[in-house]
């Protein structure tokens, strides 16, 4: 057999593909699964940009091989996009890089500025490829706890003088998956002066930013004093736009750090499809009332959740973005056992909250990707088994 690298070899198993096993095993069974696992919308694309990319996937120009950087007219409506909705001006030559979904560009970012033994700051919990990311690249990741304790914040005042010195990134992630915290804006103002002094550069993922209930809205740290010289921040279309199948992202911010990334992936990958970039700026300039829709409909179910779990007496708590349920099962309950024990006896998918850092242990994420009449089901079944 062929031995594989060390770091391959020191990376986590990726939570979603054993929950996604074990789910398929059930099926195969015929057991009527429902799914509050993986957080992937259970709503289509809406039909314009379908249309956007049928019409361009006919044009013969956009079947080679795209441009690195992204189409100057995406990297346009990201930059208007940016503008309308965080009033932050963007470069659109130098400070905004179309990704194959934010997820590749999270996981090699690490490996345009990790040297061996450099540190990532990473949350514990978080979403994995911070952590995969940094290991891949030869780097160390610092796992930073999110305690309910402080709002599911970083505590950066823990965070000791060997690890600063030796960070190079810290992973940031609000509205957050899987806690569904929100950062305030003292945070980010915190957050900002950190990085500054300690000459880390900050990561900000705003996969969920678009996903917001009650009135709330997500900021970008790009709209703080001083981010422009540390932020490089993370979109997704995956989510606000029902797309995650598509693989359409941005990584945006400080010119230096998009040009590293874009000169890593240049070796790695030839950029998306030229007719998925096309449907991307359909969406981005499209009418975005849909939007509005898609956030009514995941509050109405996370009301039905939420409401429903507190009357059998589980003390969940109503998130203002995200479409996460984040709930605490027990202080010394193992999330992995309660997690098989829903699926073991009441056919119900849910995340084990350690799958995302040891401190997600004693939780479980619950996602709001069913009907709200699944949800009432799932609620009926977990009524039986307690
Ligand atoms: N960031 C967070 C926090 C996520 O939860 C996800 C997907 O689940 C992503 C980024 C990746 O999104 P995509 O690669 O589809 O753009």
């Amino acid at each position: 057999m062929f031995k594989l690298s060390k770091k391959v070899q020191a990376l986590p198993p990726y939570l979603f593909l054993e929950i996604d096993k074990a789910k398929r095993k059930a099926r195969a069974e015929g057991r009527d699964i429902i799914d509050l696992g993986i957080g992937d919308p259970d709503q289509p694309t809406c039909g314009f940009i379908i249309d956007a990319l049928s019409q361009a996937a006919r044009e013969a120009a956009n079947h080679r091989y795209a441009l690195d950087q992204g189409l100057p007219v995406l990297r346009k409506a990201i930059g208007d996009w940016y503008k309308r909705r965080f009033k932050v001006n963007l470069n659109c030559e130098t400070e905004i890089l179309p990704l194959i979904g934010s997820k590749e560009g999270l996981a090699h970012f690490p490996l345009a500025f990790l040297n061996p033994g450099d540190l990532s700051l990473v949350p514990d919990p978080s979403y994995p490829p911070y952590k995969g990311g940094t290991i891949l690249a030869g780097g160390k990741p610092y796992m930073m706890p999110l305690l309910a304790s402080n709002s599911f914040l970083p505590d950066l005042r823990k965070i000791p003088l060997s690890a600063r010195k030796k960070a190079k990134i810290i992973f940031i992630n609000y509205p957050n998956n899987p806690t569904s915290a929100c950062a305030s804006d003292d945070f980010y103002t915190e957050l900002i002066e950190f990085a500054t002094k300690n000459k880390i550069i900050i990561v900000s993922d705003l996969a969920y930013s678009e996903l917001t209930y009650d009135g709330y809205k997500a900021r970008s740290l790009l709209e703080f004093p001083g981010s422009r010289e540390v932020v490089i921040e993370f979109h997704s279309l995956s989510k606000t736009y029902n797309m995650t199948g598509w693989r359409i992202g941005w990584a945006c911010g400080k010119a230096q750090l998009v040009a590293a990334l874009a000169k890593v992936k240049s070796n790695i990958d030839s950029g998306i499809f030229s007719a998925i970039q096309l449907a991307g700026v359909a969406a981005l300039r499209g009418r975005q009332d849909y939007l509005k829709s898609t956030c009514e409909l995941y509050r109405q179910r996370r009301d039905i959740l939420v409401d429903g779990l507190n009357r059998l007496g589980w003390r969940a708590i109503k998130p203002k973005a995200t479409f996460y349920v984040w709930i605490k099962i027990h202080p010394k309950a193992d999330a992995i056992s309660f997690a098989a024990h829903l699926l073991s006896d009441a056919n119900i998918v849910v995340t084990p909250g350690v799958g995302f850092g040891q401190h997600g242990q004693g939780y479980i994420r619950l996602a709001l990707t069913v009907s709200g009449e699944r949800i009432k089901e799932a609620l009926g079944r977990l009524k039986k088994i307690s």
